[in-house]
């Protein structure tokens, strides 16, 4: 969709990493007639396109909103730091990816708030869109911001930013939100009188309503109730997720993203009660989606998006009820077209062999535990439920299964920890080396984990203080010494990082004008290692007068009053309070559920119906079966096309391997059946000719690819074409005969057409080319490469040159085998170093006995002389 701003956001594309994070028009985005709306949304994410695509909840958002007839929901995201110099430089304000529309000009900007880390980025975002930060600063016809996420459960460093926070399950909290804010704004309601309204949609947070009083025993600022706002403001739970089936038309990017697959939220919430986790307390309580909903949501999933990996997704998947049933279902299901499945945290003690065989049915995925702690002791302290004999087992059946690589994931500075702690994690990480040299079938590796336990707000540990940060780095550098073996790789965090976490984790609302002053001297993206800038954050803390001590190092008394106390998690404290009494004498809470409860919140009565968990109640009537792992499918027929296709328009981004995965997905999408290579890691038979630089749009590209069964040439690419993203698309489609020579043997040169930028007529065009060419022994250039300047002979690779009459210049350049001049060498080596100009592939081709042949005139053993292309 084009946009006043597309010309220039063009302009500055050439010039960003990673450009394909910012062109929009990925296959399932969601474009809708601005005016033929009531509401306009934008999802921010106040991170990377590739972690914010990957977000679960955002999917469900976007595909949520947009199946609502009277809201368009667009997406957003983090310029990188590249991008947002060029949007400042270019005075470019950050618009959506599906209309380009600037920020400020929509009704809502909802930000998802998953990170206490991307809080900077999120005054990016605000202030590149033209939105000003502050909430009072904002006016009536300025759009509304809002956030939900695991962050509203603390939301008070936010408060002066943010006119609304949504807390809770979003998916009928959204709905019941906008339509009420639409209803406000049609009966012409002023900001003031909407928020106020809003406040009374249950789950919703309006800072301004809640003004804060200093506590004098702890020094943090308490939200008072003085306005008739609700208090304490209740999270919002949805009981039946089945409700709101998972998407299955979710955005399919270009840019390869964190969790690049079809991922199925299972099932929410976690029965095991670590101690330590906000996500266990905050997403209570488990709730199941129904096998055959998952079944039919992967089921549409892969035909509408084309991606070859699903995952399973849950806090706690070996727990789901049906889990074993499931995978094999889909296993049967997946093996034929060789899509991979994975489950998401996995319990050592859920793989058994009978999920390990299901799962390598396909392709391995990386296997992941978490044993938190080195010994039982503190496993038992921060009630992991994990004894050392279930990650024992979980660790050897995953390398008799034929995984490889383990990654293990610790904590350090968890309550009552120890040196004897410490000495857990290395013994841990070497007895299970030991295990992998046993049973791995090649050499084991263990990837050791550690990150640094900040005490979060709503778990049993909130009123626990947090380790200094000397104690954290003496504690990493043990464990770095200890494990000192090629085979084990020791990961850390920065405590540093850890410790801004801490603070932005339990601070209150002092915090925003720290926010504020450390984004002005410019902090972004934080938790990217190499962006944080700790200085910065001590300096911005001084000038603003707060003390981090009395967030990170305090430690309270049960009872003690926090700054997220007004935000009701449906957990009582009383049950925090005596899971902490648990913990500190080092006695484990049994899984909780329908057998046992410990009434831990408000919703105990529907946990103890059974209705939330279907999966499970079925489990228990009947026991499992084993079943059968299907032999491996036989080896695939196969036959071979060939394609000229185009690549233009936006698409020229596209970088050679997200050109490979766009194609393989639009072929999954039309339900083409591609053969697959044999092996451990069955990849599609599609091989493309030479690599086309990013940037460089094409008319007259090439690949090959071989399917399970013939089908006409005209359907196939029919077929293809209704499911390529516009700018991608096959012009041409035949049969390749067997033992036909691949592309790359073929093709040996390039048709380009060059058009200056500051282009001289036609004539002078051709004097100038006749005058530098003629008898000329050589034409050299100095190119840059990586780092480096090297000086090129460019007539070598020249095959032909001439001006055409509209003044383009039409050029033959030899390709393949190395030392040969792009376009742009030779546009430079003729008009000057400075010279640029708008270049496009309009073909490849093969010079065979002095003629230049079209590759789809080359699909048998010897080519066809008639197909000479005119040059
Ligand atoms: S109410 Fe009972 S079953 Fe439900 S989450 Fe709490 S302890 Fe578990």
């Amino acid at each position: 969709m084009m946009s006043v701003y597309s010309e220039a956001i063009e302009r500055i594309l050439p010039r960003v990493q990673k450009p394909t994070r910012y062109i929009g028009g990925e296959w399932n985005s969601v474009v809708k007639d601005p005016t033929q709306v009531d509401v306009r949304i934008a999802l921010a994410f106040p991170d990377t396109y590739e972690l914010g695509m990957s977000h679960l909840g955002l999917r469900i958002l976007y595909s949520l909103l947009n199946s609502r007839p009277d809201i368009w929901a667009e997406r957003v995201f983090c310029p990188w730091i590249d991008m947002e110099a060029e949007l400042k430089e270019s005075h470019i304000p950050l618009t959506t990816l599906e209309s380009e529309t600037p920020l400020r000009q929509f009704d809502v900007i909802g930000f998802s708030l998953q990170y206490e880390l991307n809080y900077t980025n999120i005054l990016t975002m605000l202030h590149l869109g033209g939105v000003p930060l502050l909430a009072s600063d904002r006016g009536e016809n300025e759009p509304l911001i809002i956030g939900g996420g695991s962050m509203a459960f603390n939301p008070e460093p936010l408060a002066d930013f943010f006119d609304c926070i949504l807390v809770g399950d979003g998916e009928e909290l959204i709905l019941d939100f906008l339509s009420k804010f639409k209803a406000l704004r049609r009966a012409g309601a002023s900001k003031e009188e909407t928020l106020k309204e809003l406040a009374q949609v249950p789950g919703v947070y309006v800072p301004s309503l809640y003004p804060t009083a200093l506590d004098p025993k702890t020094g943090f600022l308490l939200p008072q109730s003085i306005q008739g706002a609700p208090f304490p403001v209740k999270r919002r739970i949805l009981y039946d997720i089945d409700r709101y089936p998972f998407p299955d038309d979710v955005v399919v990017p270009f840019h390869e993203i964190v969790h690049d697959r079809v991922s199925v939220e299972i099932m929410r919430g976690c029965t095991v009660g670590c101690r330590f986790c906000q996500a266990g307390i905050i997403y209570r309580p488990v709730r199941e989606r129904s096998p055959e909903s998952i079944k039919a949501v992967l089921e549409k999933s892969l035909r509408r998006t084309g991606f070859d990996e699903v995952s399973l997704t849950s806090l706690n998947s070996g727990e789901y009820g049906s889990v074993a049933d499931l995978i094999a279902d889909l296993m049967d299901d997946f093996q034929e077209d060789r899509t991979s499945l994975s489950l998401s945290s996995l319990r050592p003690s859920s793989l058994n062999e009978r999920i390990a065989e299901q799962i390598r049915r396909v392709r391995k995925t990386g296997f992941t535990m978490a044993p938190e702690a080195g010994t039982q002791r503190l496993r038992d302290v921060i009630n992991k439920g994990t004894s050392e004999r279930d990650i024992l087992f979980g660790a050897e059946n995953a390398f008799r299964q034929g995984w490889e690589v383990l990654k293990l994931y610790f904590m350090i500075g968890l309550p009552t920890e120890t040196d004897e702690d410490i000495q857990g994690i290395l013994d841990l990480a070497h007895k299970i080396l030991r295990l992998g040299r046993q049973h791995a079938r090649r050499a084991a590796r263990i990837t050791v984990s550690a990150s640094s336990f900040i005490p979060k707000p709503h778990t049993p540990f909130q009123w626990l203080p947090m380790e200094r940060m000397e104690a954290l780095r003496e504690k990493q550098a043990k464990i770095r010494s200890g494990l000192k073996n090629p085979n084990i790789q020791f990961k850390w965090h920065d405590v540093e990082i850890s410790w801004m976490e801490g603070i932005f984790a339990k601070g209150d609302r002092t915090l925003g004008r720290t926010l504020l002053r450390a984004w002005e001297r410019g902090c972004r993206y934080d938790g990217w290692t190499e962006q944080f800038r700790y200085r910065d954050w001590v300096a911005a803390l001084e000038e603003t007068g707060v003390d981090p001590n009395r967030f990170l190092y305090q430690r309270l008394e049960v009872g003690a009053r926090h700054s997220w106390d007004h935000i009701d998690s449906g957990v009582s404290e009383r049950y925090l309070a005596k899971e902490l009494e648990l913990s500190l004498t080092s006695v484990p809470t049994d899984t909780c559920g329908i057998d046992k409860c410990y009434g831990c919140g408000s919703f105990a009565r529907q946990c103890l119906s059974g209705e939330l968990v279907p999966g499970k109640m079925e489990e228990k009537s009947e026991v499992e079966a084993p079943r059968p792992v299907p032999p491996s499918p036989p080896p695939q027929p196969r036959h071979r096309y060939r394609a000229r296709y185009h690549k233009v328009g936006r698409m020229r981004y596209l970088s050679h391997l997200e050109l490979s995965r766009s194609m393989i997905r639009g072929f999954r999408r039309a339900g083409i059946p591609l053969a697959h290579t044999e092996g451990f890691h069955p990849m599609p038979r599609l091989s493309f000719a030479s690599a086309l630089a990013v940037g460089v749009e094409s008319r007259g590209e090439y690949l090959d690819f071989e399917i399970c069964r013939p089908m006409p040439p005209e359907s196939l690419s029919r077929r293809i074409n209704q499911c390529l993203p516009t700018g991608l698309g096959l012009d041409q489609v035949a049969e390749v005969e067997t033992g036909a020579k691949s592309l790359g043997e073929l093709i040996n040169a390039a048709l380009y057409w060059v058009r200056l930028q500051e282009a001289p007529d036609a004539i002078s065009l051709a004097d100038d080319l006749a005058g530098k060419l003629k008898g000329a022994s050589h034409l050299k250039v100095v190119r840059e490469r990586k780092g480096q300047t090297e000086e090129l002979d460019i007539l070598p690779s020249i095959y032909r040159i001439s001006a055409a009459q509209d003044g383009t210049l039409e050029m033959i350049l030899r390709l393949g085998g190395s030392g040969n001049a792009r376009p742009d060498d030779v546009v430079r080596g003729l008009f000057g170093p400075n010279a640029s100009a708008r270049i496009v592939r309009q073909d490849l081709l093969v010079l065979l006995e002095g003629e230049f042949l079209s590759p789809m005139a080359c699909r048998g053993n010897d080519p066809t002389p008639a197909a000479v292309v005119s040059a």
